[in-house]
Protein backbone atom coordinates (compact mmCIF):
# COMPACT_ATOMS: atom_id res chain seq x y z
CA UNK A 1 0.00 0.00 0.00
CA UNK A 2 1.29 3.33 -0.95
CA UNK A 3 2.27 5.52 2.04
CA UNK A 4 0.60 8.84 2.60
CA UNK A 5 3.87 10.23 1.81
CA UNK A 6 4.27 8.75 -1.93
CA UNK A 7 0.79 10.22 -2.36
CA UNK A 8 1.61 13.33 -1.53
CA UNK A 9 4.90 13.71 -3.46
CA UNK A 10 2.62 12.33 -6.57
CA UNK A 11 0.55 15.35 -5.86
CA UNK A 12 3.61 17.06 -5.79
CA UNK A 13 5.07 15.74 -8.71
CA UNK A 14 2.37 17.03 -11.12
CA UNK A 15 2.07 20.49 -10.19
CA UNK A 16 3.48 22.72 -12.76
CA UNK A 17 6.18 25.24 -12.15
CA UNK A 18 6.23 27.71 -15.13
CA UNK A 19 8.75 30.70 -13.52
CA UNK A 20 12.50 29.95 -14.31
CA UNK A 21 13.38 30.96 -10.96
CA UNK A 22 11.02 28.83 -9.33
CA UNK A 23 11.97 25.97 -11.08
CA UNK A 24 16.15 26.50 -10.55
CA UNK A 25 15.00 26.70 -6.86
CA UNK A 26 13.14 23.71 -6.65
CA UNK A 27 16.02 21.54 -8.73
CA UNK A 28 18.97 23.03 -6.02
CA UNK A 29 16.82 21.89 -3.32
CA UNK A 30 16.31 18.32 -4.76
CA UNK A 31 19.60 18.05 -5.62
CA UNK A 32 21.10 19.41 -2.33
CA UNK A 33 18.94 16.32 -0.46
CA UNK A 34 19.59 13.72 -2.88
CA UNK A 35 22.49 14.04 -5.03
CA UNK A 36 26.24 13.76 -5.36
CA UNK A 37 28.76 14.47 -7.52
CA UNK A 38 30.73 12.13 -9.66
CA UNK A 39 33.68 12.48 -11.42
CA UNK A 40 34.03 11.24 -14.36
CA UNK A 41 37.94 11.90 -15.76
CA UNK A 42 38.34 14.04 -18.33
CA UNK A 43 34.74 14.08 -19.11
CA UNK A 44 34.21 16.40 -15.75
CA UNK A 45 31.58 16.32 -13.35
CA UNK A 46 28.71 14.14 -13.45
CA UNK A 47 25.77 13.86 -10.66
CA UNK A 48 24.14 10.93 -9.03
CA UNK A 49 20.47 11.84 -7.85
CA UNK A 50 19.03 9.02 -5.54
CA UNK A 51 14.99 9.53 -5.64
CA UNK A 52 12.95 6.96 -2.75
CA UNK A 53 10.23 6.98 -5.71
CA UNK A 54 9.65 7.04 -9.52
CA UNK A 55 7.76 10.25 -9.61
CA UNK A 56 10.79 12.05 -7.60
CA UNK A 57 13.09 10.71 -10.65
CA UNK A 58 10.81 11.56 -13.41
CA UNK A 59 10.08 14.95 -11.54
CA UNK A 60 14.16 15.52 -11.67
CA UNK A 61 14.90 14.64 -15.43
CA UNK A 62 11.34 17.06 -16.01
CA UNK A 63 12.79 20.13 -14.30
CA UNK A 64 16.58 19.10 -15.67
CA UNK A 65 15.81 19.04 -19.25
CA UNK A 66 13.30 22.08 -18.73
CA UNK A 67 16.47 24.28 -17.71
CA UNK A 68 18.75 22.72 -19.89
CA UNK A 69 17.78 20.35 -23.31
CA UNK A 70 21.17 18.93 -23.67
CA UNK A 71 21.68 17.57 -20.19
CA UNK A 72 21.81 13.77 -20.32
CA UNK A 73 20.43 11.41 -18.65
CA UNK A 74 19.74 8.00 -17.20
CA UNK A 75 16.95 5.91 -15.07
CA UNK A 76 18.06 2.88 -12.51
CA UNK A 77 16.14 1.04 -10.15
CA UNK A 78 18.21 -0.48 -7.15
CA UNK A 79 16.37 -2.65 -4.56
CA UNK A 80 17.77 -2.52 -1.00
CA UNK A 81 16.57 -6.64 0.27
CA UNK A 82 16.71 -5.98 3.66
CA UNK A 83 14.61 -2.93 3.51
CA UNK A 84 12.66 -4.09 0.72
CA UNK A 85 12.80 -0.71 -0.68
CA UNK A 86 13.71 0.59 -4.12
CA UNK A 87 15.68 3.69 -5.09
CA UNK A 88 15.54 4.97 -8.55
CA UNK A 89 18.98 6.58 -9.57
CA UNK A 90 18.58 9.00 -11.92
CA UNK A 91 22.69 9.59 -13.17
CA UNK A 92 23.56 12.44 -14.65
CA UNK A 93 26.35 11.72 -17.34
CA UNK A 94 29.39 14.24 -16.97
CA UNK A 95 29.97 15.79 -19.81
CA UNK A 96 30.07 19.69 -20.85
CA UNK A 97 26.65 20.93 -20.30
CA UNK A 98 26.93 19.75 -16.39
CA UNK A 99 29.33 22.38 -14.94
CA UNK A 100 27.15 25.91 -16.62
CA UNK A 101 24.61 23.72 -14.52
CA UNK A 102 25.97 23.48 -11.46
CA UNK A 103 27.11 27.27 -11.87
CA UNK A 104 23.45 28.38 -12.35
CA UNK A 105 22.46 26.44 -9.36
CA UNK A 106 24.86 28.35 -7.29
CA UNK A 107 26.49 25.03 -6.50
CA UNK A 108 29.92 25.87 -8.23
CA UNK A 109 31.61 29.17 -7.89
CA UNK A 110 34.84 29.37 -10.17
CA UNK A 111 35.12 25.89 -10.79
CA UNK A 112 34.83 24.77 -6.96
CA UNK A 113 32.03 23.17 -5.12
CA UNK A 114 29.77 25.60 -2.70
CA UNK A 115 28.27 24.31 -0.14
CA UNK A 116 26.20 27.24 0.29
CA UNK A 117 23.03 27.72 1.61
CA UNK A 118 20.69 28.81 -1.82
CA UNK A 119 19.86 32.02 -0.54
CA UNK A 120 19.87 33.50 -3.81
CA UNK A 121 17.74 30.95 -4.78
CA UNK A 122 15.11 31.55 -2.45
CA UNK A 123 15.33 35.67 -2.32
CA UNK A 124 11.41 35.79 -3.71
CA UNK A 125 8.49 34.39 -2.11
CA UNK A 126 7.61 32.37 -5.05
CA UNK A 127 11.10 30.72 -4.99
CA UNK A 128 11.13 30.06 -1.23
CA UNK A 129 7.60 27.55 -1.68
CA UNK A 130 9.48 25.69 -4.71
CA UNK A 131 12.40 25.19 -3.10
CA UNK A 132 10.27 23.58 0.01
CA UNK A 133 8.82 21.67 -2.51
CA UNK A 134 12.44 20.28 -3.41
CA UNK A 135 13.58 19.51 -0.14
CA UNK A 136 10.12 17.45 0.42
CA UNK A 137 10.30 15.57 -2.56
CA UNK A 138 14.07 14.74 -1.57
CA UNK A 139 13.71 13.59 1.62
CA UNK A 140 10.31 14.67 3.31
CA UNK A 141 7.86 12.55 5.22
CA UNK A 142 4.20 13.07 6.92
CA UNK A 143 2.19 10.94 8.67
CA UNK A 144 -0.76 9.68 7.34
CA UNK A 145 -4.12 11.87 8.08
CA UNK A 146 -5.58 9.85 10.36
CA UNK A 147 -2.47 9.46 12.76
CA UNK A 148 -1.15 12.66 15.03
CA UNK A 149 -0.01 15.28 12.69
CA UNK A 150 3.63 15.26 12.12
CA UNK A 151 5.55 16.21 8.72
CA UNK A 152 9.55 16.02 8.95
CA UNK A 153 12.11 16.83 6.28
CA UNK A 154 15.44 14.36 6.75
CA UNK A 155 18.63 16.40 5.39
CA UNK A 156 21.89 14.25 5.07
CA UNK A 157 24.24 17.83 5.64
CA UNK A 158 23.87 20.15 8.67
CA UNK A 159 24.33 23.01 6.41
CA UNK A 160 21.02 21.96 4.54
CA UNK A 161 18.94 21.02 7.67
CA UNK A 162 19.92 24.73 9.16
CA UNK A 163 19.18 26.36 6.03
CA UNK A 164 15.64 24.71 6.14
CA UNK A 165 14.93 25.52 9.68
CA UNK A 166 16.07 29.18 8.88
CA UNK A 167 13.67 29.50 6.04
CA UNK A 168 10.65 28.02 7.76
CA UNK A 169 11.42 29.64 10.80
CA UNK A 170 11.42 33.06 8.73
CA UNK A 171 8.30 32.07 7.03
CA UNK A 172 6.60 31.60 10.64
CA UNK A 173 6.25 27.63 11.26
CA UNK A 174 6.78 26.06 14.63
CA UNK A 175 9.80 24.39 13.27
CA UNK A 176 11.97 22.34 15.19
CA UNK A 177 15.26 20.45 14.35
CA UNK A 178 16.85 17.61 15.35
CA UNK A 179 20.19 15.89 14.80
CA UNK A 180 19.62 11.81 14.19
CA UNK A 181 22.85 10.20 13.88
CA UNK A 182 23.84 11.99 10.12
CA UNK A 183 20.92 13.20 9.32
CA UNK A 184 19.29 16.42 10.32
CA UNK A 185 15.65 16.15 10.62
CA UNK A 186 13.53 19.78 10.76
CA UNK A 187 10.42 18.80 12.07
CA UNK A 188 6.65 20.47 12.12
CA UNK A 189 4.31 18.99 14.75
CA UNK A 190 0.81 21.01 14.51
CA UNK A 191 -1.79 20.19 12.75
CA UNK A 192 -2.34 23.86 11.06
CA UNK A 193 1.30 23.99 10.59
CA UNK A 194 1.37 21.08 8.50
CA UNK A 195 -1.75 21.48 6.65
CA UNK A 196 -0.27 25.22 5.99
CA UNK A 197 2.97 23.64 5.10
CA UNK A 198 1.77 21.60 1.79
CA UNK A 199 -0.44 24.17 0.94
CA UNK A 200 2.59 26.30 0.71
CA UNK A 201 4.65 23.51 -1.34
CA UNK A 202 1.65 23.00 -3.98
CA UNK A 203 0.67 19.93 -2.25
CA UNK A 204 -3.57 21.51 -1.97
CA UNK A 205 -5.29 18.32 -2.21
CA UNK A 206 -3.35 16.18 0.88
CA UNK A 207 -3.38 19.48 2.68
CA UNK A 208 -7.57 18.96 2.77
CA UNK A 209 -7.50 15.39 3.34
CA UNK A 210 -5.57 16.16 7.18
CA UNK A 211 -7.93 18.65 7.33
CA UNK A 212 -11.01 16.88 7.17
CA UNK A 213 -9.45 13.98 9.17
CA UNK A 214 -9.44 16.45 11.71
CA UNK A 215 -12.75 17.85 11.77
CA UNK A 216 -14.05 13.91 11.98
CA UNK A 217 -11.98 13.58 15.14
CA UNK A 218 -13.18 16.83 16.49
CA UNK A 219 -16.62 15.10 15.87
CA UNK A 220 -15.82 12.07 17.12
CA UNK A 221 -14.55 13.53 20.44
CA UNK A 222 -17.64 15.79 20.72
CA UNK A 223 -19.54 12.69 20.16
CA UNK A 224 -17.66 11.27 23.17
CA UNK A 225 -18.24 14.03 25.35
CA UNK A 226 -21.86 13.74 24.83
CA UNK A 227 -22.45 9.89 25.09
CA UNK A 228 -20.16 10.41 28.65
CA UNK A 229 -22.42 12.88 29.96
CA UNK A 230 -26.03 11.27 29.27
CA UNK A 231 -24.09 8.05 30.76
CA UNK A 232 -23.27 9.99 33.34
CA UNK A 233 -27.09 11.48 33.85
CA UNK A 234 -28.46 8.23 33.59
CA UNK A 235 -25.84 6.74 36.08
CA UNK A 236 -27.02 9.98 38.51
CA UNK A 237 -30.89 8.86 37.67
CA UNK A 238 -30.80 4.94 38.47
CA UNK A 239 -28.41 5.71 41.55
CA UNK A 240 -31.03 7.98 43.10
CA UNK A 241 -34.02 5.61 42.14
CA UNK A 242 -32.12 2.93 44.31
CA UNK A 243 -31.97 5.42 47.19
CA UNK A 244 -35.73 5.80 47.32
CA UNK A 245 -36.55 2.35 46.43
CA UNK A 246 -33.70 1.60 50.20
CA UNK A 247 -36.14 4.32 52.05
CA UNK A 248 -39.38 2.85 50.77
CA UNK A 249 -38.02 -0.40 51.50
CA UNK A 250 -37.31 1.05 54.67
CA UNK A 251 -40.36 2.58 55.92
CA UNK A 252 -42.51 -0.87 54.37
CA UNK A 253 -40.07 -2.72 56.61
CA UNK A 254 -41.15 -0.13 59.60
CA UNK A 255 -44.52 -0.53 58.99
CA UNK A 256 -44.75 3.26 58.13
CA UNK A 257 -45.76 3.16 54.90
CA UNK A 258 -49.49 3.17 55.62
CA UNK A 259 -49.05 6.18 58.01
CA UNK A 260 -48.20 8.19 55.31
CA UNK A 261 -49.97 10.62 53.71
CA UNK A 262 -51.81 9.64 50.36
CA UNK A 263 -49.73 11.70 48.13
CA UNK A 264 -46.44 10.11 49.81
CA UNK A 265 -47.97 6.83 49.74
CA UNK A 266 -49.00 7.03 45.93
CA UNK A 267 -45.52 7.98 44.79
CA UNK A 268 -43.69 4.94 47.11
CA UNK A 269 -46.30 2.57 45.16
CA UNK A 270 -45.62 4.11 41.73
CA UNK A 271 -41.67 4.26 42.59
CA UNK A 272 -41.89 0.47 43.78
CA UNK A 273 -44.00 -0.37 40.28
CA UNK A 274 -41.73 1.20 38.17
CA UNK A 275 -38.31 1.44 39.93
CA UNK A 276 -36.29 1.72 36.30
CA UNK A 277 -37.91 5.29 35.38
CA UNK A 278 -36.46 8.56 35.59
CA UNK A 279 -37.63 10.91 38.26
CA UNK A 280 -39.85 13.16 35.11
CA UNK A 281 -41.63 9.83 34.07
CA UNK A 282 -42.44 9.53 37.64
CA UNK A 283 -44.05 12.81 37.80
CA UNK A 284 -45.81 12.41 34.70
CA UNK A 285 -47.44 8.91 36.00
CA UNK A 286 -48.74 10.46 38.90
CA UNK A 287 -49.81 13.53 36.88
CA UNK A 288 -47.98 16.48 39.02
CA UNK A 289 -44.72 18.62 37.79
CA UNK A 290 -41.13 17.36 38.30
CA UNK A 291 -40.56 19.53 41.29
CA UNK A 292 -43.52 18.15 43.14
CA UNK A 293 -42.08 14.80 42.38
CA UNK A 294 -38.83 15.59 43.22
CA UNK A 295 -40.57 17.43 46.78
CA UNK A 296 -42.05 14.29 47.50
CA UNK A 297 -39.30 11.65 47.21
CA UNK A 298 -36.91 13.56 49.48
CA UNK A 299 -39.92 13.51 51.58
CA UNK A 300 -39.50 10.00 51.91
CA UNK A 301 -35.99 9.60 51.95
CA UNK A 302 -35.99 11.76 54.88
CA UNK A 303 -38.93 9.90 57.03
CA UNK A 304 -37.10 6.50 56.43
CA UNK A 305 -33.81 8.39 57.91
CA UNK A 306 -36.04 8.82 61.21
CA UNK A 307 -36.81 5.31 60.90
ZN1 LIG B 1 10.22 31.98 -8.34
Amino acid sequence: MPSFASDVKNELSRTDTERECCQTAELAALLRMGASMVTDGELGLGLRFEAASAAVARRVIRLLRTMDAAIETSVAMERTPQLRRRTYIVNIAAGEAVTPLLTRLGFLEAGTLRAGTDMELIRKKCCRAAYLRGAFLGGGSVNRPEASCHLEITAKSATMGRALHTLLRRLHFPVGLTDRRDTYVVYLKEGDAVMDFLALIGAEEAAEEIEVARNLKEVRAQVNRLVNVETANLQRAVDAAAGQLAAIERLAAAGRLVSLSEDLRETAEMRRAHPEITMAELAALCHISKSGMSHRLRKICTLAEEV
